[in-house]
């Protein structure tokens, strides 16, 4: 009986699994394309993997670290293949290309013949293929060609395709720089993102806008456009109930009518009402829903369950027809329309997600990570400059390592400064891992580049450096630390001082080392003495280099240097000269003359500083600057500086607090002296300088140059105290009579500088509540005001945030420590020490900003060419020597031919040797039309002297990004139309093709041209 019964149920049990799996089994039809006449609803299954942010790179690929964040990105990859094949009409997009790469590199042969197959299918789309989703505010726009270039050569190298589609989805506001430059030189068809402003997007949503035609450059004009789509929703996820990751709580389509729950009736009309108030807002009855958000598709089945039954249900129904899509499909629907659409110039800056929230803190959030990552670039470029030169050595050292960590940090959570503490670290330990590589590169090829003859390189090289490096171990140069240059050389010994030069125009320049010695001298390659000049150390800067070189390195040095030395260098272009230093008296340095004005009893009269055509007048009663004359150019002008902070909101009023994304001023406040501020000059024959401790926390050193027109101030800011209670925003304002009326201008990620009006935007009427943080513009290069006579400009080092609040002002943001966090994700308070074991400090950071007056017209020129030196400073290398003179025979060198020099309004961007021995090649030209009288017109490289010493074989001109040759981008690229004639713009020129025998590159206004060289 048991027996019985038991087979029986065995029976029963089998029957129904049967019956049910033959009832039940469903083929969802997901195979209906576009249906004309009909709201199609183009489903782009997506997920958004941020290479970096809570969780570190690495952390989140491997899905370490969960009690952060659940988020693993190997689990995406590996989940999304079977599920592509599961159906071929599911697709799916994947932007990373610093995640894809740490897949890639795992999988087998067989699973990359798969891959490969979806990929060639159309299944899996690579968007964007950037090695990461690039800010656009606080980025460089070397740095963000370099890490689109590193992510698009791969995937043209592994999968022969080019990325037709930029996917800014994230980035908190967006750039003209990223239209034109990295949208259309790239070749992208179109460009998609989803936050700019509140109003602005209500605006847009009313009038049908959100797609545009965007032109982001005014040189550029319509030869560089790009089809642009903000999403409707101003996120980039679903619309609300249709999110499907496993642990959603979206209502799933439940479709099995013996169970409970069944909802497909409601799903599919929840469907059609959600798509059609996006159709509202909408041009075409085509529009795009983002299926995903942030590390989402871990499990990417249930995704594509839901979505298989969405499109199934909806299309059964009938009234919007649902596909599976990508952004590429969604723009050829767009372009087949054959409309036209609105035009869109200018940018998307600043971005607001709500009143009172605008997100302008993070132009200049963690300022050290920023002026890091900017010293790093221009390092890099150098780097390279110098791999070439010497060859690139296939068993390494090579700069690889550095471009992966400068591409991954240009992420939207990286150089903004929003991710967690511990993320910041790790960006930088990348970063400082790539330097050290790098730094054995840059000291090999100098070393290999002074000996007699570069075909000794490649067996000398290695020997050469270990023997004698020219050690360029100083990155922490900047506080004076720099144990190379320590030598002492009262007994005899000598320090060579290699200075490199990475620009392709001569440059006289001061430079300046940290010595021990008081008598020493310069001599240059010759062996002439040269004039050189001493400033003592001065006490405060001693201590932050002890306790600074301490936290960073474990150790700091026994000897102090007690001068900085600082002779003219003066070096050709693409190479170096070089200086010995020695000790004697003879010739010896000048020493600096210094004089203390304490204000004790009024002064009358006032401390003139500068020896040159530039002074600076300070006031003799208070140490103030008040007057700023240049007998050369005649501007005899009143200027003042100062520091204020902003106190940051806290939680009280709205939740929305001053944090690491968000600029939340609660008053600004100027920094009053603690006491009257003595004021310290140091004369000399070079330069003059003025040192003020401004209060116990900001030290500044004015520095006027006797053959420059500029002022350089150098600042030490921190650690801000907060034992108030009180977090606090630090900005330097300067302030002059020029009566610019509201109109201030900054650069676009260092490039094309825009106009800006305080309180107004271009594109809707701005309700103003917010008259500081709703008027800081993102500045990379600099910033400027004009009236009809004159114009005040100032030059930065890194990103940071700015404006003219004022009329006759600019302020600059230079540090932030704050105390709440602003409800952005980050879920920490901005608040960045520094320790020594269990002692911790704020952190002081230290940088320079540069001003310049000049008449009205004459400060592109400067702003230009002196912009480009800042981003490539000069090099220094050293090796301390024994002999009598300099035991190396090349004391001087220049790649280009002795009698060249490239045109003043062109720089060289990219120089790079490829794995396969061409040559990466970039020239920018760095004037915008209409902006200098003499140089925003045709430029001309004479490519065969640039490269003297080598024969040309051929030259292809290739898409900015170097994956597809420029004429088959030009062919393939989507030509748009603009609403309303256009007949009345002005003709947009473009060098000419490059002539295979004369070998010279034309240049027009803000033109960048990238090619691929192949020598013999
Ligand atoms: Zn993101």
């Amino acid at each position: 009986m048991a027996s019985f019964r038991g087979l029986r149920l065995v029976f029963t049990v089998c029957c129904v699994c049967v019956l049910a799996a033959e009832a039940k089994y469903m083929v969802y039809n997901t195979s209906g394309g576009i249906v004309p006449g009909k709201l199609n609803v183009h489903l782009v299954p997506h997920s958004h993997d941020d290479v970096g942010w809570l969780k570190t790179i690495d952390q989140y690929y491997v899905g370490s670290n969960n009690s952060i964040q659940v988020a693993c990105v190997q689990n995406v990859l590996d989940s999304l293949i079977p599920a592509l094949l599961a159906d071929k009409n599911r697709k799916f997009i994947f932007a990373e290309q610093a995640f894809f790469q740490r897949w890639w590199r795992d999988q087998s042969e067989g699973m990359k013949i798969t891959v490969k197959m979806l990929v060639n299918s159309g299944q899996l789309e690579f968007i964007n293929g950037g090695m990461c989703m690039h800010d656009e505010a606080t980025t460089h726009y070397i740095d963000m060609i370099d890490q689109t270039t590193l992510g698009h050569r791969f995937l043209k190298e592994d999968f022969n395709v080019t990325p037709r589609v930029g996917w800014q989805i994230d980035p908190f506001g967006h750039s003209a720089v990223q239209a034109y430059l990295l949208g259309a030189e790239v070749g992208f068809d179109s460009l998609f993102f989803a936050r700019i402003d509140y109003q602005d997007r209500a605006k847009r949503s009313s009038d049908k806008t959100l797609e545009v035609i965007w032109q982001g450059s005014k040189s550029r004009g319509s030869s560089s456009q790009i089809f642009t789509g903000a999403f409707y929703a101003g996120n980039y996820e679903p619309p609300t109930g249709f999110y499907y990751e496993f642990d959603s709580d979206s209502p799933v389509v439940q479709d099995d009518m013996d169970l409970f729950d069944y909802n497909v009736q409601e799903r599919v009309s929840d469907f059609v009402a959600a798509a059609i108030s996006q159709a509202n807002v909408t041009r075409s009855n085509h529009i795009m829903w983002t299926m995903g958000t942030d590390f989402n598709y871990q499990y990417a089945h249930t995704w594509f369950r839901n979505m298989d039954k969405l499109i199934h249900y909806v299309n059964q129904d009938g009234r919007v027809n649902a596909l599976y899509s990508t952004p590429s499909i969604y723009t050829d629907t767009k372009y087949d329309l054959y409309e036209s659409w609105p035009l869109k110039t200018e940018d998307y800056f600043p971005y607001a997600d709500r009143e009172n929230s605008y997100w302008t803190g993070y132009f200049t959030s963690r300022p050290a990570l920023k002026g890091y990552v900017r010293t790093m670039s221009g390092y890099y470029l150098v780097a390279r400059q110098l791999e070439f030169f010497s060859g690139r050595k296939e068993l390494g050292p090579t700069t690889d390592s550095l471009a992966d960590a400068l591409a991954i940090v240009q992420h939207h959570d990286a150089v903004t400064g929003t991710e967690q503490q511990h993320v910041a670290n790790d960006y930088a330990k990348r970063l400082s891992i790539g330097y050290k590589e790098s730094e054995e590169v840059v000291a090999t090829a100098l070393g290999c580049m002074t000996q007699a003859s570069t075909s000794e390189c490649k067996s000398l090289a290695t020997k050469f450096m270990q023997a004698n490096a020219p050690e360029l171990s100083c990155p922490l140069m900047n506080i004076s630390y720099c144990p190379a240059t320590e030598v002492d050389l009262s007994r005899g010994k000598k320090l060579a001082v290699l200075v490199y030069n990475p620009l392709g125009w001569k440059r006289t320049e001061i430079v300046r080392i940290p010595v021990v010695n008081e008598n020493v001298n310069v001599r240059d390659a010759a062996g002439q003495l040269i004039l050189s000049q001493l400033i003592p150390i001065v006490n405060a800067s001693i201590a932050n280099t002890k306790f600074y070189a301490s936290a960073y390195l474990g150790k700091s040095s026994n000897v102090s240097p007690k001068y900085w030395l600082a002779f003219t260098a003066v070096v050709p272009p693409l190479g170096f000269s070089s200086y010995v230093i020695s000790s004697d008296k003879l010739g010896a340095s000048v020493l600096s003359k210094q004089l203390l004005y304490t204000f004790e009893w009024s002064q009358s009269s006032p401390i003139e500083i500068g020896s040159g055509s530039l002074k600076l007048v300070h006031s003799g009663i208070n140490g103030k600057l008040m007057h700023y004359i240049n007998s050369r150019s005649m501007v005899n002008i009143s200027l003042e500086q100062s520091y204020s902070y902003f106190t940051g909101y806290d939680r009280s009023a709205d939740y929305q607090a001053s944090g690491a994304y968000v600029f939340r001023p609660n008053g600004s406040f100027p920094v009053l002296s603690e006491e009257k501020v003595p004021l310290t000059v140091f004369r000399g024959p070079l330069f003059d300088e003025v040192h003020q401790m401004i209060n116990s926390w900001i030290y500044q050193i004015t520095r006027v140059y006797k053959e420059m027109e500029h002022v350089e101030f150098e600042f030490e800011v921190g650690p801000i105290p907060i034992d108030d209670g009180f977090g606090k925003e630090i900005v330097t304002r300067i302030k002059s009579k020029i009566g610019n009326n509201k109109i201030f201008y900054t650069d676009s990620n260092g490039r094309d500088f825009l106009e800006r009006i305080r309180d107004h935007r271009t594109d809707w009427d701005l309700q103003v509540n917010q008259p500081i943080a709703g008027n800081y513009y993102p500045i990379n290069l600099g910033a400027y005001i004009k009236d009809e006579n004159s114009e005040l400009s100032v030059l930065v080092d890194r990103s940071v945030g700015g404006s003219s609040i004022d009329d006759g002002e600019l302020e600059i943001m230079l540090h932030r420590r704050l105390l709440y966090d602003d409800s952005r994700g980050v879920a920490e308070a901005l608040n960045e020490t520094v320790c020594i074991e269990k002692k911790c400090l704020g952190l002081t950071i230290q940088g320079k900003y540069y001003v310049r007056i000049d008449p009205l017209g004459e400060g592109s020129k400067w702003r230009r060419s002196f912009g480009q030196e800042i981003y490539s400073p000069f090099i220094l290398a050293f090796s301390e020597q024994d002999d009598e003179w300099t035991n190396f025979p090349t004391h001087t060198f220049s790649a280009v031919d002795p009698s060249y020099s490239l045109p003043n309004n062109v720089a060289i961007i990219t120089l790079q040797e490829l794995e396969n021995g061409n040559v990466l090649f970039r020239l920018a030209h760095l004037f915008e039309v209409g902006e200098d009288k003499d140089l925003s017109v045709m430029a001309t490289v004479d490519l065969k002297r640039v490269f003297a010493n080598k024969k040309i074989n051929k030259v292809k001109e290739m898409s900015l990004s170097a994956n597809q040759e420029r004429d088959e981008m030009e062919k393939k690229r989507l030509s748009w139309k603009v609403e309303g004639s256009n007949t009345n713009e002005r003709k947009v020129l473009r060098g000419g093709p490059v002539d295979p025998v004369k070998l010279a590159v034309e240049l027009s206004p803000m033109e960048i041209r990238t090619f691929i060289i192949e020598f013999n």
